[in-house]
């Protein structure tokens, strides 16, 4: 089976040609062909469209049996219709986006969120395809928390958890929810880059005591917010994503150290990169019930 998976985010439009043997066996999936354009978010909805239709021509998609896109967004899991985003695309609220690449097409185009997409991809393919459900974080320019509640995929199956915005710290940093003292306010790319290290490398390599206390207060922090995770909703197996990710091989270790101080619940990063959103939505389009798309 030949399929286009796209993922739309704030920055890039990712791309693939992903051929599909045995659609449950994640070793069958193969990407033979990546491309990633600008998503030119600030300039709106209509561009933001015309760029998705854009990454999906670069292939010859008329021998394609599927056309699947995750975006950044909330998505309504039945309909594919944009039902909330943030300025960073401006007007993108209310695109009903699964309609509008259908029509275009001329063939069923399913559209999920690039979390949940990322979220499936590493629970049926990735790091969690042993596990029966998985709670995953993203740790980005916010940070995300989705848990899989099982092996079936529908508007069921997963829950936003919200706990980015789980309060850790009482009185804390103001958030952008109105609330003081979220987890994400401390655990994100975002919060990170505060202590003057846009460059996170540089971060997680330094011997400066100030920034190792920074590090140290980070694995904590994250810890606590798993924990919380764990308490709530007793996963198999929690899985770390998002950016940093990219740099685990130097702090994954000494985070570990915190987190099984806590935690007894099986962690492991991510283990399908950048290429998460674009398997999650092929893998949804294919094995997931939609009432509407
Ligand atoms: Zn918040």
């Amino acid at each position: 089976m030949l399929t286009v998976g796209v993922d739309v985010g704030g920055t890039n439009i990712k791309s693939a040609l992903i051929e599909v043997g045995d659609v449950k066996d994640a070793s069958s999936y193969r990407i033979s062909k990546f491309v990633s354009i600008p998503t030119q978010a600030s300039e709106g909805r209509d561009a933001v469209v015309a760029n998705i239709i854009k990454s999906i021509e670069h292939f010859d998609w008329r021998a394609c049996d599927i056309i699947a896109v995750a975006t950044a967004g909330t998505v309504d899991w039945d309909s594919g219709e944009i039902v909330y985003a943030t300025n960073t695309i401006p007007n993108y609220t209310g695109t009903k986006l699964s309609k509008i690449l259908s029509e275009h097409f001329g063939k069923r185009v399913v559209v999920i969120n690039d979390a949940v997409s990322a979220l499936i991809a590493e629970g049926f393919l990735g790091a969690g395809k042993r596990y029966d459900s998985v709670m995953m974080f993203t740790i980005g320019t916010g940070l995300g928390a989705s848990f899989l509640t099982g092996k079936t995929l529908d508007s069921d199956t997963i829950v936003d958890t919200r706990l980015g915005h789980y309060v850790l710290h009482d009185d804390g940093r103001e958030c952008t929810c109105g609330q003081k003292g979220c987890a994400e306010q401390y655990v994100s790319a975002t919060a990170l880059k505060r202590y003057g290290n846009d460059n996170l490398y540089q971060l997680f390599h330094t011997s400066d005591i100030v920034k190792k206390k920074v590090l140290s207060d980070y694995y904590k922090d994250l810890s606590k917010v798993i924990a919380r995770s764990i308490e709530l909703y007793d996963p198999a197996l929690v899985v770390i994503g998002g950016g940093v990710i990219e740099m685990s091989e130097y702090w994954w270790q000494n985070f570990l150290k915190e987190y099984k101080s806590k935690c007894s619940a099986p962690i492991a990063p991510a283990s399908l990169g950048n290429k998460a959103g674009v398997l999650g939505s092929v893998y949804a389009n294919i094995n997931g019930v939609f009432k509407n798309q």
